[in-house]
């Protein structure tokens, strides 16, 4: 009789490795995202050429990388993680943003970053929450990807209000001079860790501050990339 942590945690077959969390016929099974743009990472008729919007207005960051839509399984996945520190969806939600970032590399040949940076939180939202759950996955990937990972490089010196219900407009108000920058990132290829992007209100503003740090480039890694707004 398995053990219930041995039973996949989707269809509850028995699971040949554990830790994967899900089985491979579940894996397989992850809603896909559609034709995304390499840049902004919405839908668009190409994966390796950037979008008419991205060509007219483009983002901060050069690169986006996303698992999926923020739709379920994911979206729970990541719900339990950062609101009930249920670490245990960091190994599979960090294979699944490895293997994302990997067909990334093969199809639109995306350069092997220096340093990966995590969107960290404000400390007393830290302190209450305990940990911060892209912290835990960006300690994973940079082992498997070999990239330098370097926790304390940006702080959010205020808290800003929850990004929920915000516009696009509120939203970078409310980040404004939210961050800094406390290490030389001069010339450096940088992946930028999060959990959601939404609006991308977050990432432009840190991938903002990189750049005029000196910073050569800046690809976003993300779980999901909410694709309706
Ligand atoms: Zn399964
Ligand atoms: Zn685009």
């Amino acid at each position: 009789m398995p053990i219930m942590n041995s039973l996949c945690w989707l269809c509850q077959q028995p699971l040949a490795i554990v830790q994967h969390g899900i089985c491979s016929v579940c894996l397989n099974l992850l809603p896909s995202l559609p034709v995304c743009c390499p840049r902004c990472g919405l839908p668009a008729s190409s994966q390796t050429r950037q979008c008419a919007e991205c060509q007219i207005i483009p983002p901060e960051w050069q690169q986006l990388i996303a698992v999926s839509d923020y739709c379920s399984p994911l979206k729970y996945f990541i719900s339990r993680l950062k609101f009930y520190g249920e670490d245990k969806y960091v190994p599979l939600l960090s294979r699944l943003l490895l293997l994302s970032w990997l067909n990334a590399r093969r199809i639109r040949q995306l350069s092997r970053p220096d340093l990966l940076i995590s969107v960290p939180l404000h400390h007393t939202r830290h302190w209450r929450r305990g940990f911060n759950q892209t912290d835990l996955i960006a300690r994973r990937l940079s082992r498997w990807v070999n990239c330098r990972y370097l926790p304390d490089i940006i702080s959010r010196h205020r808290p800003t209000p929850s990004q929920r219900n915000l516009s696009a407009n509120q939203r970078q108000c409310n980040l404004m001079d939210a961050f800094s920058c406390n290490g030389d990132v001069r010339g450096q290829h940088i992946a930028l860790l999060d959990d959601i992007v939404t609006t991308g209100s977050t990432v432009a503003e840190i991938s903002r501050l990189l750049l005029l740090h000196g910073a050569a480039s800046i690809q976003v890694w993300c779980l999901c990339r909410t694709l309706k707004s």
